[in-house]
């Protein structure tokens, strides 16, 4: 950005450093802040932040020694491990380029990926041998696979292995002579999907990454958010291939927080180690939460997760799903952001005179989209890109700035151009902003339902079908209508399948919004459809896309 103010520039000494940002310094925070704690794998090992920092340095060794260098592209496909948080550093570290790949998506989108990433190695593990078997000709540049295996069976594959990751990390050196480098340099990258079109790849440089982690350290130690420290016991359940776990191995790290890693997820798993390792903080998107308050050991009492805290991003935290945490007695908050962004952008901090109230107070501010972290610039914009004013209620694009948002999709000029257009990031999403400051998301702008002239949120609607105390879970999706343009229609899981709500109860129970002046009358879903299960994206959250096609 120029700016035509000359403010005073003061030259250094020659004899001055002045040292880039570097992700290797998150990782010699840790260290130093607390080099005992543990990093946690499953129920299958467990080392310290020392050992940590050990295996960053051989796993160093074992990529160069393989050819990776500087400006390589190198892939990952493995559960939440161990590994995975020393490819975080690692891969960086060495001046290459860390690509998270999502390995929910179909085989065909996870070729496009690596291709168009450039991929030159692969790090996977021993569940993907199948999936990549096939697509091993068409990665021609990809030199070589290193295999992370757990099973202890022999490997049979056709694919040209270096050998397997523990075997080759214990036969390093534990000291690499890591070299500092453009700030500016790409640590990582990954692919996200929209409703159309090719996936579109995000990255992001070490200095973003540093100031994102700084960033959200302090806004996970700030009173009224208090989620981290080290004193703390950290573990993810949104996949480090999810815009980099959004950031919290990163910021946990830097911090020296306990870390423990789940593997795959399975429920078994998860529930173990929350209880086992008295895991303090989690983050999830709310159809996950909404998996573990559901679960019997959970309603039954037979399992304890009380004092649990969980982030819930992604999507909407609905109050439902809040209030049924709460009497677990699990804490519940939400953050906003997107895989362009990095992802954080908000976080719902509760005000000071908030802080102090009751739990039903709380409530609402709890479920808040949330207050811009620090460096980041929020704007609500009409169609001519004019603000909106912060009074809660004038309803526009958000539009963001920050130090670390995504500068292109890479390889993908026309789509970079529209997503950066008037030198703002859109992102996609209505919202609010109240004169507190705080953004309230009421849509995706292709989620909005559009009837006869009035914009309905799908997210309000599900919010308030949310509370009912029968209902599980709901999805609510615009339907066309011929005389209305559209109408809401909602998928409901019930609680209890045996006993599931009646539509006339539903409708009743959202007719007390419309009567409220909440919601107008025009929001009663047309339709209201029990569903056993409502279908999910590659990352968990409601698949929008496919609920429609499936109505239509
Ligand atoms: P993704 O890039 O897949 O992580 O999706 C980002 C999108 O998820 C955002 O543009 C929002 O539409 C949605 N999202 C993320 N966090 C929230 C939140 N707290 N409330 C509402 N929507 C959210």
């Amino acid at each position: 950005m120029t700016s035509p103010l000359q403010p005073k520039l003061l030259p250094a000494t020659p004899a001055a450093e002045d040292p880039p940002m570097m992700i290797a310094d998150l990782l010699r925070s840790g260290v130093r802040m607390a080099g005992d704690n543990p990093i946690v794998y499953r129920d299958l090992s467990r080392h310290s932040y020392r050992e940590f920092e050990k295996r960053v340095h051989r796993l160093a060794h074992l990529l160069t020694s393989q050819g990776v260098q500087a400006g390589d592209v190198v892939a990952v496909l493995d559960w939440d491990s161990h590994r995975y948080l020393e490819c975080f550093f690692a891969i960086p570290m060495i001046g290459a380029v860390l690509h998270t790949v999502n390995v929910r998506l179909a085989p065909e989108q996870i070729l496009y990926t690596m291709d168009h990433a450039e991929d030159v190695f692969v790090l996977t593990h021993e569940d993907f041998l199948p999936l990549l078997e096939p697509l091993a000709e068409k990665l021609p540049r990809v030199k070589g696979y290193l295999l992370c295996q757990e099973s202890g069976q022999e490997a049979s594959t056709s694919l040209p292995l270096v050998g397997e990751y523990e075997q080759l990390l214990a036969q390093q050196p534990d000291s690499y002579d890591f070299q500092t480098f453009d700030e500016n340099a790409v640590a990582t990258l990954f692919y996200t999907t929209g409703t159309t079109g090719n996936p579109k790849g995000v990255f992001f440089t070490h200095r973003q990454l540093v100031l994102h982690t700084l960033a959200e350290a302090n806004i996970f130690q700030t009173p009224g958010f208090q989620l981290l420290d080290r004193s703390k016991v950290y573990m993810p359940i949104t996949p480090m291939f999810h815009v980099h776990a959004w950031g919290v191995p990163y910021t946990a790290t830097l911090m020296g927080a306990t870390q423990v890693y789940p593997g795959r997820y399975e429920p078994e798993m998860l529930v173990k180690l929350l209880v086992t390792e008295k895991v303090d903080i989690s983050h999830c998107v709310p159809t996950l939460l909404n998996m573990v308050v559901s679960a019997d050991a959970i309603t039954s009492g037979k399992v304890d997760l009380s004092g649990w805290h969980v982030l819930i991003g992604g999507s909407a935290l609905p109050q439902g799903l809040a209030r049924k945490a709460w009497d677990l007695g699990i804490d519940t908050r939400s953050a906003y952001g997107m895989s362009e962004t990095c992802p954080l952008l908000t976080a719902a901090v509760l005000p000071e005179d908030i802080a102090e109230a009751d739990f039903e107070t709380q409530l609402p501010w709890r479920c808040k989209t949330g207050l811009p972290v620090p460096f980041v610039d929020i704007q609500v914009v009409d169609e001519s890109g004019q603000p909106l004013p912060h009074d809660g209620e004038s309803v526009g694009e958000v539009r963001v700035r920050a130090p670390w948002l995504t500068q292109a999709y890479y390889k993908e000029e026309e789509r970079s151009e529209e997503l950066w257009r008037d030198g703002w990031l859109h992102t996609g999403d209505v919202a609010t902003l109240d004169e507190r400051g705080f953004l309230q998301i009421r849509d995706r702008i292709k989620d909005v339902i559009k009837t006869g002239g009035e914009w309905i949120s799908s997210l309000e609607l599900e919010n308030l079908i949310s509370q009912h105390a029968e209902v599980a879970e709901v999805a609510v999706v615009g339907i066309a209508n011929d005389q209305w343009g559209e109408r809401p229609a909602a998928l409901v899981v019930a609680r209890d399948p045996s006993r599931p709500p009646e539509t006339a109860d539903l409708l009743e129970h959202l007719q007390v919004f419309v009567d409220q002046g909440r919601i107008n009358k025009w929001a009663l879903p047309e339709k209201l459809l029990l569903v056993e299960e409502i279908p999910k994206t590659s990352v968990g959250k409601l698949n929008k896309k496919v609920i429609r096609q499936e109505l239509a």
